[in-house]
């Protein structure tokens, strides 16, 4: 069946009450569009767990702390809409800015300590805009299930935990990155790169697999990092944010290799900044957190 588009708070809480008369558990995959693999492997995920699946497409422009990005991203609802007809997601949520932020809108949602540092030290007010508009989906659709990407490690740990301190009952699923063959993130800003550029891209998941195999091999953390810095540059990075080592289960910073962590990364690119992360278990550390 095709998925349907809903474009008001008002229809999309309506059919939730109509899939709630059925018993059916509902999953939301919240998205900017643009869809990828990445996406749809959030959305098969999804359907793997509920019995409705919405996924919101909504470029969120309290997000962008630039407004060239925000101009230049990628809108593309008709070919979206094909592939969630593909993949069986029942709605295609896209509210307009509107909808979101109506006239004398004055809220926002700030998560403290995990939005702190890495992506939130270098693009200011992105996960307030974040944090905000997820819990207003949250609480719009008041589906059971947030499916997220672990490409974005830092907002998997924002939204986790406006869910927990504001009490909204949704469990979030965390889900694998989905790569190119080349190892580069699948990411909507992707198609703005040159081919030039697409090529230096692809060193930023090598660079840090290459990091994470060093440290499991118990080489020091400062200089493991530097060296991938140093990488980054050589390969053509005109900025690198950061290279970052952080506890995965809290993202604090760690200068040993003591427990399951991530290494985080963020470059620049004349067309896109890129973000990227691995895991990296210390080698006694078997089982997956
Ligand atoms: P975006 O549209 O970029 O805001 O991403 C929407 C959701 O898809 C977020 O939860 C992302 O983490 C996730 N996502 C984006 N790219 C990927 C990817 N390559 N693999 C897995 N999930 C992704």
């Amino acid at each position: 069946m095709a998925t349907t588009i809903i474009r008001t708070v008002e229809e999309m809480r309506q059919t939730v009450r109509r899939w709630r008369c059925k018993d059916g558990s509902i999953a939301v995959v919240p998205t900017m569009g643009a869809l990828h693999e990445g996406h749809l492997s959030l959305v098969r995920v999804a359907l793997s767990h509920a019995d409705w699946v919405v996924v919101t497409v909504f470029v969120n422009p309290t997000q962008f702390n630039n407004a060239e990005d925000l101009i230049a991203y990628p809108r593309t609802e008709e070919s979206d809409l094909a592939k969630l007809t593909t993949v069986g997601a029942h709605v295609l949520y896209a509210p307009s800015v509107d909808v979101v932020y109506p006239k004398g809108f004055a809220t926002t949602v700030h998560v403290g300590n995990v939005s702190h540092g890495l992506c939130g030290a270098h693009r200011p007010g992105h996960f307030d805009g974040v944090a905000t508009v997820v819990t207003k989906l949250f609480l719009q659709i008041g589906a059971d299930i947030a499916l997220f990407g672990e490409k974005d490690f830092q907002q998997l740990h924002v939204v986790r935990r406006l869910a927990r301190d504001l009490d909204i009952p949704i469990q979030i699923i965390p889900c694998a990155t989905i790569r190119e063959p080349d190892g580069l993130a699948m990411s909507s800003r992707n198609r703005r790169l040159s081919t030039p550029e697409r090529q230096i891209a692809s060193h930023l998941p090598a660079v840090l697999f290459h990091a994470a195999e060093q440290l499991r091999q118990s080489l020091p953390t400062h200089e493991v990092i530097a060296e991938a810095k140093r990488r980054l540059e050589e390969a053509g990075f005109d900025g690198i944010d950061y290279v970052d080592l952080r506890s995965e289960t809290d993202l604090s910073p760690l200068d040993t290799l003591d427990r399951p962590a991530r290494l985080l990364a963020a470059a620049s690119l004349p067309s896109a900044r890129l973000i990227d992360n691995v895991r990296v278990a210390p080698p006694a550390w078997k089982q997956r957190i």
